[in-house]
């Protein structure tokens, strides 16, 4: 069961888009921009930070 981000990884990432901390919605599987609200989808506990 490795299906959760890990804090450290977590810390390291940040929006492609505006550069700012991400908020991590385990229930939802995903990342959320604290400033500019962009998403980003986890998947097998791996970010997909390639923005659309
Ligand atoms: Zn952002």
């Amino acid at each position: 069961m490795s299906e959760e981000l890990s804090n450290e990884v977590l810390e390291i990432l940040v929006c492609t888009k505006c550069s700012s901390e991400l908020n991590y919605f385990k229930d939802k599987n995903k990342l959320v921009c604290k400033k500019c609200n962009k998403e980003f989808k986890v998947e097998n506990g791996i970010p997909n930070m390639v923005s659309d």
